[in-house]
């Protein structure tokens, strides 16, 4: 077929079948509009289901499973040393876990009566697009949702090869290699590492910045600093890799102030960029600004009337459940309902071991904002539950407005902290007060007697 022989007509494109994408064009369908998802792989799920989200999760809970069984031994239980098979743990992330969701997601699409096309998307003006790909259409449309995520971003002067990997080479779990090699300490280079780590790599983490997860609570972040101090072979804070050379079979890392080592790979984690470039974003009147991230306004509408933006390429937080909310905003915009993205807590998981999760305001950033706060911190080393599970390292913080005792931010680090986090995020949405929660019965023994407790102790 020759480029623009078919042309085919939508009341709505969403270009990008990730979670804001897939989300907003659910919604827009559930709302009667007609609507058609160009994805560049022609799939649902984007980043997060193929390449992020879960099958980083699967992977972890491979890791939690290898460190259970380590700590089993304290109280007399022993499994012995892991065996580990790196085929059918591949597979079952494959399959089982990601094909399953992929399958579910391509159903909801066919029971919505929305239709994926696969290609590359370019705008050509306000109206229409073109996809480039084995199929060349162009789609005019009323409007149209751009929700193409982001990638990881490159380390400068460093390219990616057969053994420096970012995160979706990593992902594919290629090998455990014996030395690995990794660069940043956020959210991914924590996470990954870990599961490195539990695989049997001897992990060496550097960070540019002075402490793991910069921006993130430090009460929250010690525990895991701590574990992963134990864990990881080296943590080198506050250093830059001045350059990294693959050779041979492995790399030669050069670390500011550290003589040459050599690793048998590298992961590459040191933020994620937007994916709205070579868009054809100039031929409308969507406004980027310096980093590459779409403008937008609380209907997630960019300066172009016909063009809203959803999910990473709009900006931080670059998390699934942040694009997810603002695709349903999209949609509901789009139908002229009175949607807006004015969600005050976006609740952020680390799922790592332990897990830290937060959502609202933080301590230091109550106290630079001048706000007049309340701080309660309740260790889990006095809750019955956390003592069953052996583990006392966890901490539930919660930051309370002074003059209303309204919850403004909660945060905590301990197992399963980001399941606890929606318990928390409800309270912050709604402008619960320390005694909604402290009169509020909390089952026993649960880790969720925490936020409990730590509001009790707020209460006059
Ligand atoms: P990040 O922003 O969390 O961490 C990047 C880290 O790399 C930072 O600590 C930064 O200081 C460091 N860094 C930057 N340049 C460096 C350099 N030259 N040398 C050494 N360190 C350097 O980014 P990420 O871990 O790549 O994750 C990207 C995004 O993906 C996250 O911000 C998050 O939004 C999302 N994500 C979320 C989850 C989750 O929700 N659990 C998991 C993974 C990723």
């Amino acid at each position: 077929m020759v480029m623009g022989d078919r042309v085919e007509e939508v009341d709505v494109v969403v270009v990008g079948g990730g979670p804001g994408g897939y989300s907003a064009a659910f919604r827009c369908a559930d709302l009667g509009l007609e609507t058609l998802i160009v994805d560049a792989g022609a799939r649902l799920g984007g980043a997060c289901l193929y390449e992020g989200c879960i099958p980083s999760k699967a992977l972890l809970h491979a890791a939690h499973l290898i460190g259970e069984a380590e700590r089993a031994r304290e109280i007399g239980l022993d499994f012995g040393a892991p065996r580990i098979s790196l085929d059918p743990l591949r597979k079952w992330k494959a399959d089982r876990v990601v094909g399953k969701l992929a399958r579910g997601l391509a159903s909801v699409a066919r029971g919505k009566k929305v239709e994926v096309v696969g290609g590359r998307a370019v705008f050509e003006g306000s109206r229409e697009l073109r996809v480039e790909g084995d199929a060349p259409q162009k789609i005019r449309f009323g409007h149209a949702v751009v929700a193409v995520g982001s990638a990881p971003r490159a380390l400068p002067g460093v390219e990616l090869g057969e053994r420096v990997m970012d995160s979706t080479a990593a992902l594919d779990l290629p090998d455990v290699p014996e030395r690995l090699l990794v660069v940043g300490g956020g959210y991914i280079g924590l996470e990954l590492g870990q599961v490195y780590a539990a695989l049997g790599s001897r992990v060496t983490l550097v960070e540019l910045t002075d402490g793991l997860l910069p921006g993130v609570d430090r009460d929250l972040v010690q525990p895991l600093a701590r574990r992963v101090e134990r864990q990881f072979a080296a943590v080198h804070l506050a250093t830059r890799v001045l350059a990294l050379r693959e050779e041979g079979g492995s790399v030669e890392a050069t670390l500011e102030g550290q003589a040459p080592e050599r690793f048998d790979r590298v992961l590459v984690a040191v933020g994620r960029r937007p994916l709205t470039a070579d868009l054809g974003l100039e031929t409308t009147r969507v406004r980027l600004d310096a980093r590459g991230l779409i403008e937008i306004d609380a209907q997630c509408r960019t300066a172009d009337p016909r063009i809203l933006a959803v999910g990473d390429a709009t900006g931080e937080p670059m998390l699934a459940h942040r694009a997810m909310r603002q695709g349903k905003v999209a949609a509901e915009a789009l139908a002229g309902r009175p949607a807006a993205f004015d969600n005050v807590a976006v609740p952020a998981v680390v799922f790592t071991d332990p897990e830290i999760a937060w959502c609202g305001l933080d301590e230091s950033a109550a106290r630079a904002a001048g706000r007049e706060v309340n701080v309660a911190r309740f260790a889990w080393a006095a809750s019955g539950r956390a003592a069953t599970l052996g583990r006392a390292d966890g901490l539930t913080k919660l930051v309370a407005e002074a003059a209303t005792g309204r919850v403004l931010g909660v945060g905590l680090v301990g197992p399963g902290a980001g399941e606890l986090a929606a318990e928390a995020a409800l309270a912050v949405e709604n402008a619960l007060t320390v005694e909604d929660v402290a009169l509020t019965i909390h089952a026993h023994p649960t880790l969720s007697e925490g936020l409990m407790e730590a509001a009790e102790s707020l209460l006059d």
